[in-house]
């Protein structure tokens, strides 16, 4: 069926008190949202809403509708999502050819990233032109330009500016021993794998069956879904940083093995070991922090690999210090004598940085292990032997170099500051995309825990603060953000990779003028349950390189919901080969009338007051107004020629004013 648009009268209204002068640009005043079921049939009111009032907005409705006023397809935007390198010409004749078809399709709204948006300061004059060209093209096509800012989770482009002010785990106490003008590394307690040489896999703490000696090497061969897996546990001291090396040969071998570093249920390292199906004898790095454990399971593992032959051979392991170390206000080096004397950097010992953190291949880019940095000594009073106590925070990433930067170091502000700034004088958007996804180190520098706060109160601050930044920037544009990280059916709990704490409460921070996209397909109905409940609007990210008829599930799951305003073909392989039929299928779903519900606002541009309408372009809204509640007037009635429309107000002469609006088609 051609898409139809069901009506359900709803009612919200907006109430502007005595104007004072206030300086909080966005101020909600009060809003009321009545809503009637979209499934009942029209004409029946439910007992929220005073039956006078809402017949009579159900009579225009039908007036209307009477006299043959169709209603377009879809109510929703029709968003794409493309992250590409402006800098290349090729990508941007390639970007408008795409926004030309995405236009023709049906599509209003491109989600565009470049990982240089997060060093336009270093981006010469081609590179604006390259953005001028995209401009353009938008403004001829008639599409709206979503431009990605503030990675949090992702944000080795954000660290580009400045690799130390990467999220930072705390090494505690690590014992060095003077000799010769060095302090070296002691192992505190000494630690080794008694079955290291695999040369008798026995000495390990226990082995799956299918993990079996080879010639001195352990070798796992066809296991055919089964896990294969031989584990040692260790005792270790808390908080300090360990590398674990391993020799690897694989043969055909399916489903990459990994190690786990276990400690209870947490794990303590998520680094991919990077070994490939197959490969000759190859060494692979491990680090990771201890954390609060003193015991750990060192998991040498295959987890549902299916066929092929993997050897394990060599695995040593080793206390370091200073791999990766962070250099920043909030992320201190302290080094003492074992007395509790503290040495003066400088003055005692050498400047110590570690050059190879976060800079190879380029800035924010992180290794699992390099050789790390010695600690040069300056003073002669420390004689060999002498112990000390060095306290330092590490780098830390996930998977394939995935790097959090410290949302509580206030150099990493001033970068959003930046950011946004510049963003905002090259593409001049109406809405910016706030990238929060996948926060997975977090609350461990200094700069983080001297703020006592616990994981989710300290993320709902970050989101206020560029939430803050952003309208600053751009005084009442839009502002979105992806859900995950604020979504207790999803990400913001405790027990979340490398963060402190627990993340609930994360949502908080998400006043309800800021648009949530939800895009975990298998908890669609929980999460648009939860940010609808929250008050707040939601653009659905959909596709993600699979079926595109599952968006309808997605749709589906939305209609009990008011402001849902859009849907994303969201693709994280830059296939586009789905892009008509996904419209297609968002086009021609019956919208629910809840989803046209406009929003009324009165926000202030210095002390002058002005009602704000949001709703969706080419649907006709009624104004309404009323000084006591009872008698309401029609104020205005138009067609909506954007999804934001804006009316200069009077202050009341005396009493209160009060709004409300409909979606009348
Ligand atoms: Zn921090």
């Amino acid at each position: 069926m051609s898409g139809g648009t069901e009506r359900g009268p709803i009612v919200l209204s907006a109430i502007m008190h005595h104007a004072s002068p206030v300086t909080d640009r966005h101020l909600r005043i009060e809003v009321r949202r009545r809503v009637l079921s979209p499934e009942r049939p029209m004409g029946q009111p439910v007992a929220i809403m005073k039956s006078r009032r809402l017949s009579y907005l159900v009579r225009l409705a039908l007036l209307i509708a009477c006299l043959g006023i169709a209603p377009r397809g879809s109510a929703l935007e029709r968003w794409f999502y493309v992250s590409q390198n402006l800098w290349v010409d090729q990508n941007v004749t390639n970007l408008v050819a795409l926004m030309q078809r995405a236009s023709q399709a049906g599509y209003t709204h491109l989600l565009l990233n470049d990982s240089k948006f997060c060093r336009l300061a270093t981006m010469d004059a081609h590179y604006f032109q390259n953005l001028g060209v995209i401009k353009q093209a938008a403004t001829n096509l008639n599409l709206e330009i979503v431009p990605t800012v503030f990675p949090f989770g992702y944000s080795n482009d954000l660290l580009f500016n400045d690799p130390n002010l990467i999220e930072g785990l705390p090494a505690q106490s690590t014992l060095l021993v003077v000799s010769n003008g060095l302090a070296s590394i002691q192992p505190d307690p000494p630690v080794t794998f008694p079955g290291g040489d695999f040369s008798d896999l026995s000495r390990w703490t226990w082995k799956d069956n299918n993990v079996v000696e080879d010639n001195g090497t352990a070798r796992v061969t066809d296991p055919n879904g089964a896990n294969a897996r031989i584990v040692q546990q260790l005792t270790v001291r808390p908080f300090r940083q360990y590398h674990i090396s391993i020799q690897v040969k694989a043969t055909n071998f399916v489903v990459a093995p990994q190690v786990a570093v276990l400690a209870g249920n947490q794990a303590l390292n998520y680094n991919s070991l990077g070994v490939q199906p197959t490969q000759g004898w190859t060494t692979h790095h491990v680090v990771f922090n201890s954390l609060a454990n003193s015991t750990v399971n060192i998991y040498f593992g295959v987890w549902g690999g299916t066929t092929g032959s993997l050897w394990w051979d060599n695995a040593t392991i080793e206390e370091i210090a200073f791999l990766n170390l962070i250099r920043r206000p909030g992320a201190p080096l302290t080094i003492l004598t074992e007395g509790g004397v503290p040495l003066v950097e400088g003055a005692d010992f050498s400047t110590l940085t570690d050059p190879l953190m976060g800079s190879v291949p380029y800035p924010g880019v992180y290794d699992v292990y390099h050789f790390p940095p010695h600690l040069q000594l300056l003073s002669n009073t420390l004689t060999n032997g002498t112990r000390l106590r060095a306290s330092w925070y590490h780098a830390a990433t996930v998977y394939d170099g995935q790097a959090m930067i410290c949302p509580s170091e206030p150099a990493t502000l001033n970068l959003l500051h930046d950011q946004a700034q510049r963003m905002h004088a090259a593409w001049g958007a109406r809405g910016y995309f706030m990238s929060h996804d996948e926060i997975r180190v977090l609350n461990w520098c200094a700069a983080c825990q001297t703020r006592s706060l616990d994981a989710g109160p300290m993320l709902a601050d970050n989101v206020r603060a560029c939430a803050a930044i952003l309208r600053q920037v751009n005084p009442g544009g839009r502002i979105y953000v992806w859900s995950d990280m604020f979504d207790p059916n999803h990400n913001a709990h405790a027990n979340y990779y490398l963060v402190r704490g627990d993340l609930a409460g994360s949502w908080q921070g998400l006043d309800s003028d800021i648009i949530v996209v939800p895009w975990n397909y298998d908890t669609r109905a929980a999460s648009l349950q939860f940010f609808a409940g929250l008050g707040n609007r939601q653009v659905i990210a959909g596709y993600y390189d699979s079926d595109p008829t599952l968006v309808t599930n997605w749709l589906s799951a939305a209609r009990p919901y008011t402001g849902i305003s859009g849907v994303i073909y969201t693709t994280w392989q830059n296939n586009y080969s789905n892009l008509e039929p996904f419209e297609q299928l968002v086009a021609a779903y019956p919208a629910p009338g809840l989803w046209l519900t406009p929003r009324l606002l009165v926000s202030f541009v210095g002390s002058q007051p002005q009602l704000v309408l949001e709703g969706e372009r080419s649907h006709q809204y009624l104004i309404e107004q009323t000084p006591d509640l009872s008698h309401w007037a029609a104020w205005t009635n138009l067609t909506a020629n954007h999804a934001t429309l804006t009316f200069p107000l009077l202050p009341p002469p005396n009493g209160s004013q009060f709004f409300r609006a409909a979606c009348l088609q």
